[in-house]
């Protein structure tokens, strides 16, 4: 009776989060480096405002595509930030940025169609665009060019059956961050191929050098593009659930649809957070990125010296995406990032991303966005494990 017509893989994770949660039980401390979020406080401007709009209305349903003056908001945040052009009736509250993805792989992925999907990626694409019946087409990209996706290489993976291409920029988990001709350069293909783009820019706000390239601020393109955005990173709000959806006007009626028959829409009370912060969104963003700017030169600083290593610091986003070989692993360990990490959290105490989970095999994400004082303890454990 009960045999599943369509399944999502577990996340790699899950078991280690298993385990270090036992672990921890028995009274063990763990020392976390998997944090896909700012752990910061409710910013006390969004906390004030919004506990005296609770006491004074009710929280009844939203519209579906998300309340109006939220999707105002985004979008003249969106235009005046990264120079796109976007109406609010091309912008949909979701619930988070990974609902986003949902809805449009469910609503536009044609089952047996290719999916280009540079990786390291985050783990989600594979797992969303096979669920709906799509191939995901992994196609690695190079540490030595900044784990970047390149023109040729894009155009080197395009058959007659491409119908997708995602992009992640910022990225999870390496930081690679596009430049505009680079962005514009990768278009540039997908439009000779007549491919959708879905560009997932949740990390957007999180930028430490250089300036920030949406793939929505080409006009020329915009006709194919999605952009996936948040407010879960750039506002360190991950748990309100408010993300925002992009695209062209005429694709927007089918997706919203599919919202209004299954989420109805975000919670109306989480909208109001999103409104009062993106009322405030400079000093919010600003906030968060200084606060992660910190806690990221902390973790580098720590890393080359305790390692004795030179590590460039990423550019954006929350993660460092680290060699296991430079963190001292040798021989086998060194290429199975699945048992490495297994190692660590058992002889360290230390719980990390194997690299394989982002399918690039050899390599370990380290989130720098918790306490950086743990985060220097847990380098300084991971290096006293590995001695030989
Ligand atoms: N996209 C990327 C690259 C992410 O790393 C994450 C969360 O980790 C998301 C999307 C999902 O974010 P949200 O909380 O907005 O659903």
């Amino acid at each position: 009776m009960f045999s599943p017509q369509r399944t999502m893989p577990p996340s790699l994770t899950v078991s280690f989060h298993a385990q270090a949660h036992q672990m921890k039980e028995k009274g063990q401390t763990v020392y976390d480096l998997t944090a896909g979020e700012a752990k910061l406080p409710t910013h006390p401007l969004l906390l004030e405002a919004l506990q005296e709009q609770l006491s004074q209305q009710p929280v009844y349903y939203a519209s579906s595509a998300g309340l109006s003056a939220l999707r105002e908001q985004t979008t003249s945040w969106l235009n005046r930030t990264y120079q796109t052009s976007y109406a609010p009736s091309e912008c949909l509250v979701t619930a988070g940025g990974k609902f986003g993805l949902y809805l449009v792989f469910a609503t536009y992925l044609k089952p047996g169609s290719e999916v280009i999907v540079p990786s390291p990626y985050w783990v989600t694409y594979p797992s969303l665009v096979s669920y709906f019946g799509g191939q995901p087409v992994i196609v690695p990209t190079q540490e030595e060019q900044g784990f970047k996706f390149t023109p040729e290489a894009l155009q080197a993976s395009i058959t007659d059956n491409t119908q997708m291409l995602v992009l992640n920029n910022a990225g999870n988990p390496t930081g690679a961050l596009y430049t505009h001709d680079e962005i514009a350069a990768l278009l540039d293909v997908a439009a000779a191929h007549d491919l959708l783009v879905v560009s997932d820019e949740v990390y957007s706000a999180l930028v430490y050098e250089g300036s920030y390239a949406s793939c929505g601020s080409f006009d020329q393109h915009k006709a194919r593009v999605f952009v996936i955005q948040s407010c879960s990173k750039s506002f360190a709000m991950t748990g309100w659930r408010v993300g925002f959806l992009l695209g062209p006007q005429e694709a927007m009626p089918p997706l919203q649809g599919l919202q209004s028959q299954s989420l109805t829409s975000t919670s109306t009370a989480s909208q109001w957070a999103a409104q009062i912060a993106l009322s405030h969104a400079d000093t919010i963003t600003t906030w968060v990125r200084d606060e992660m700017r910190q806690r990221r030169d902390a973790f580098v600083s720590a890393c080359s010296d305790i390692f004795n290593i030179s590590l460039r610091p990423p550019a954006s986003a929350l993660y460092a995406f680290l060699p296991l070989s430079l963190l001292g692993f040798h021989e086998e360990l060194a290429s199975n990032s699945m048992r490495a990490c297994q190692h660590l959290l058992e002889q360290a105490q230390v719980v990390t991303v194997p690299g394989v989970g982002f399918g690039y095999e050899g390599y370990v994400r380290c989130s720098f966005a918790g306490n950086p004082e743990q985060n220097t303890e847990a380098l300084q454990r991971i290096h006293q494990t590995l001695q030989p």
